[in-house]
């Protein structure tokens, strides 16, 4: 995955401007990470009545109530990020629903 510098501050709704973008937790203390897809964490928060688009990535943080399941440490952090795999003709044809 390559991260997506938006900083912490910025809504999970952010995910738009980068189609085809994932939200990675990922360990700062051992670098284990995981990626969701925006839609089903936004899906998630409104079902919990927990936020939802303008839920900022920090908030988004400290609602992870599990420690790392390598280190044991509850050092997350949540960004936003491509996949390696990601294909640029895929991230066109993404920009394309999202505006239409
Ligand atoms: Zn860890």
């Amino acid at each position: 995955m390559r991260p997506i510098p938006t900083g912490a501050t910025a809504p999970i709704g952010a995910y738009l401007k980068y189609p085809g973008s994932r939200l990675l937790l990922s360990c700062s203390a051992c670098s284990w990470s995981k990626a969701y897809r925006p839609e089903a964490v936004i899906a998630r928060l409104r079902q919990l009545r927990g936020g939802g688009h303008d839920t900022p990535l920090a908030d988004l943080t400290r609602r992870v109530g599990w420690n790392c399941p390598r280190c044991s440490r509850m050092r997350w952090r949540f960004e936003l990020a491509w996949p390696d795999d990601l294909d640029p003709r895929e991230v066109r044809r993404l920009a394309n629903q999202i505006r239409n």
